[in-house]
Order: structure tokens, then C-alpha cells, then sequence
């Protein structure tokens, strides 16, 4: 792996902007599938997959008039179980993928028929909801509060250790050949010489590096979260797309000794506020998180931690007794319909795989599955049809 500060004249089939969930991932399946693969990060990985629950739950984040997203978020559910028992396999660490099944809760009667509301509707859309009363969703999770007024148990919504899963990520794709550069891409180099910031001319020839060097490749995939708006030569119209949503998040530990308190994620509405309670097999419980317009800030606030840990006691009293373990913050790449960006933008050769917002992790194997399909000149599966970067650059008149 070359050092930073040393310029570098590597050529490659792919070279792969950013190493989180969905560029690693995409690496490693480009790799296997004979592709001559770069990735380039200058942090590889410190993004919003490290900070994330880990929640793969097509059915709980399911919101009236979004059905294109539903759909490619069941793809990616679907997809998920076979891509980590591979992933488990080559580097033989386990992930932690966890199907028990997640439980919404509400804590009053308020809570309750928001919840009820959005049930109808997910089971419109013809996904599994079963309505429990108070005393069943404590048989469930015995450590729910008996104030808890109802829920519903989504057995399609499951979870991974998004950490165990990252590192297992970057494993399999150095076995499987791909070379990381740890710096930043600052822009899509194209053929005719110009770094193709006018959006669509020439073909690409690799990327330029913020510290000085060059990586050359035929093609190129921009996949670096919320910052892959500051990509030279993504065209103009798509760089203001992908916006930083910041979310804070707390990590609680067991004490020694002390007995799991959780089986199934819970996800619970507590006077209007979301909170979500996720169990690891390894004794962490993962509490989020909020949702904030603050641009690129990534502070952890007294309010935030204070908000989260009394939404949780609220519908898990026992909370209290866990371990204050770690108080993170990310940045979710949010795009305006809420939906991903993947395929081809630019100058060609360049792919765009970004803008996966609240569901980066959930749809990193199926993102992976589209992205090697336009590198080796397939097309995607259909339910990536409404997620191209296109319907960002006609909608706003401009390429
Ligand atoms: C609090 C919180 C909770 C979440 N919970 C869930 C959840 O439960 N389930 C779920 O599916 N998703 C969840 N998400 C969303 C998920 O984390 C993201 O959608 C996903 O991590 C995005 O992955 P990424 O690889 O695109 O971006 P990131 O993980 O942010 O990685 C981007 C990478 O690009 C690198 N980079 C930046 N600029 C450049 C450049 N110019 N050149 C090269 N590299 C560059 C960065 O260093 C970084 O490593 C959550 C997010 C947050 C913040």
C-alpha cells in the first residue's frame, strides 16, 4: 500500500472513491468478478458505516409514497443473508447478522395510532405485521415497561454488526486482490485532459489525488458518501444532491455478568419521538438516533445523549444499568427523494453509487450486485430502474 504524501502511478481496471460499506463492498465483488481494483480513502472507512445500527429493515423504514425505495430495499434484504454467509466464509469472522425479527412499540395511546396507521399501510403493501397488546410484546422482551401501550412485530426487519461486517468487508476485498491508496480523490481525470467538470465530455482515465499523484483506470466509481458531491467532474447538477443528514448515536454495554436484555431490535415511538434499541450477540446495544439538517457537524450534544437515553428507559426501564460505552455522530447521504443514486454519470466510465441515506448498510450487497453489472456491461436488476443518477439531471434541465 503506497504511504500518504508519496505521489503514486497506479493503473487499475476500477478505482473505487471512498471505502465505506458501499465502496468497499462494490470492491470486493469487482475483484472477484476479475476486475483489476483501486480503492482510494483517506480515512478507509470512517464514515457513516462505522457510526450506523446496522438495521436491515425494509419493512419498519417503510413510508407512505415511497414504493420504488421499498421495493430495492426487499432486493437488498433478500440479497443480504447469502452475500454475508460469503463474506463469512472467505475471511472467517462472523458479521453478526441477526434475524429474530424487530418490534415497533408505542408508548401511548397517541404513539399507538401513528403506529397502527403505518401498519395498514405496510401490510397494504403486502409486508408481515403482527399486532401484539402490551402483555404479548413483554412476552416477547420481558424487560419492556408494562407502560408500553402496544406494538407490532415485523419478522422481515433484521440486524448486523455493521462494524464486524465493515472490517469483514475490507478483508474479502484484500484477499481479493484490491489495492488501497489512502488519499483523497479530488477529481474524475477524462481522456481529453480537462478534469471533466463540465459534466459529460470524453471518456475517463482515472483520478486525480489530493495529494498530488494520479490513479489511472477506465473507469471510476464515486462512492464517498456525503462527500461525493466534492468530486470534480461529477456533472454540476448531481453535486448538490447528496446532502449530509447527521445522526447521533449511542453505544451501551452489558456489565459483566449481567444477562442479555434484548432479543429483538426494538424500535419504539415514545410521545412522537422515534427511538431505536438494537442487541448485539456480543452484549452491545446500539440506541439512535436523531436526524438533523446541520450540514458536515459531527459533535455529540448533552441533548442529544439526555433525549436518546430517556426515550430508551421510557419503554426499557433496564437501560439504565447498561454501560454508557460510546456517543458517536455520522452523516447520512441524503438525497431529495430520499432514494440512492446508482450508475452512470459524466464523462463515461464513471459511476456514481452514493446517496443511500438511512439504508447504506441494508443495501450495500445489492448496491455491490448493481455496480459490478454496469462495470462488466450488464444491466442491473429492474428495481434499480428509478435510481439512476438521470432523474436528478432531468429534473433540473441540465446534465
Ligand atoms: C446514526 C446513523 C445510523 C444509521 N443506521 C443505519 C441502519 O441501521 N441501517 C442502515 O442500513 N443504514 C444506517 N445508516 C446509514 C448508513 O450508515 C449509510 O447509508 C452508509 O454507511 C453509507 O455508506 P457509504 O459507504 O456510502 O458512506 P460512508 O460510510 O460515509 O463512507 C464514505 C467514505 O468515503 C470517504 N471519502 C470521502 N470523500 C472522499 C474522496 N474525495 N475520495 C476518497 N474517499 C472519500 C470517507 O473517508 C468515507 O470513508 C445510519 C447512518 C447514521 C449516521
Amino acid at each position: 500500500m503506497p504511504a500518504k504524501g508519496v505521489l503514486v502511478a497506479v493503473t487499475a481496471d476500477v478505482v473505487i472513491a471512498g471505502g465505506g460499506v458501499i465502496g468497499t463492498a462494490i470492491a470486493w465483488r469487482a475483484a472477484a468478478a476479475g476486475l483489476d481494483v483501486v480503492l482510494a480513502d483517506p480515512a478507509h472507512g470512517d464514515g457513516a458505516s462505522l457510526v450506523a445500527a446496522g438495521m436491515l429493515a425494509p419493512v419498519s423504514e417503510a413510508l407512505f409514497g415511497e414504493g420504488a425505495l421499498l421495493r430495492v430495499n426487499l432486493l437488498a434484504l433478500a440479497r443480504f443473508p447469502s452475500f454475508a454467509a460469503e463474506l463469512e466464509q472467505v475471511t472467517g469472522h462472523r458479521v453478526g447478522l441477526r434475524q429474530e425479527g424487530t418490534l415497533a412499540v408505542a408508548y401511548d395511546a397517541g404513539d399507538y395510532a401513528a403506529l397502527m396507521r403505518l401498519t395498514a399501510f405496510r401490510r397494504s403493501a403486502g409486508l408481515e405485521a403482527e399486532e401484539l397488546d402490551s402483555r404479548a410484546c413483554r412476552k416477547l422482551e420481558s424487560f419492556l415497561s408494562p407502560d408500553v401501550h402496544g406494538g407490532v412485530l415485523f419478522p422481515g426487519d433484521w440486524s448486523v454488526d455493521n462494524r464486524r461486517y465493515a472490517a469483514a468487508l475490507r478483508q474479502a476485498a484484500a484477499a481479493a486482490g484490491v489495492r488501497v491508496v489512502r488519499d483523497r480523490v479530488t477529481a474524475v481525470l477524462t481522456a481529453g485532459g480537462a478534469d471533466g467538470a463540465d459534466g459529460a465530455d470524453g471518456w475517463v482515465r482515472g483520478v486525480a489525488l489530493a495529494e498530488g499523484g494520479e490513479i489511472g483506470a477506465a473507469q471510476v466509481v464515486v462512492a464517498a458518501g456525503s462527500w461525493s458531491g466534492a468530486v470534480d467532474g461529477v456533472p454540476a447538477a448531481l453535486r448538490s444532491v447528496v446532502r449530509p443528514v447527521k445522526g447521533q448515536l449511542l453505544r451501551l454495554r452489558h456489565p459483566d455478568g449481567m444477562p442479555p436484555v434484548l432479543t429483538h431490535t426494538i424500535r419504539a415511538t415514545v410521545r412522537g419521538a422515534d427511538v431505536y434499541l438494537v442487541p448485539r450477540a456480543d452484549g452491545e446495544v446500539v440506541v439512535g438516533a436523531t436526524q438533523e439538517e446541520r450540514g458536515p457537524d459531527l459533535t455529540v450534544t448533552a441533548g442529544a445523549v439526555h433525549d436518546l437515553l430517556h426515550d430508551a428507559m421510557s419503554v426499557l426501564p433496564v437501560t439504565s444499568e447498561l454501560i454508557l460505552a460510546e456517543t458517536c455522530a455520522g452523516l447520512r447521504p441524503g438525497t431529495p427523494d430520499n432514494g440512492p443514486i446508482v450508475g452512470p454519470a459524466g464523462p463515461g466510465g464513471v459511476l456514481l453509487a452514493t446517496g443511500h441515506y438511512r439504508n447504506g448498510i441494508l443495501m450495500s450487497a445489492a448496491t455491490a450486485d448493481a455496480a459490478v453489472a454496469c462495470l462488466t456491461g450488464r444491466a442491473p436488476a429492474p428495481e434499480w430502474e428509478p435510481f439512476g443518477p438521470g432523474r436528478f439531471l432531468t429534473r433540473q434541465g441540465a446534465r
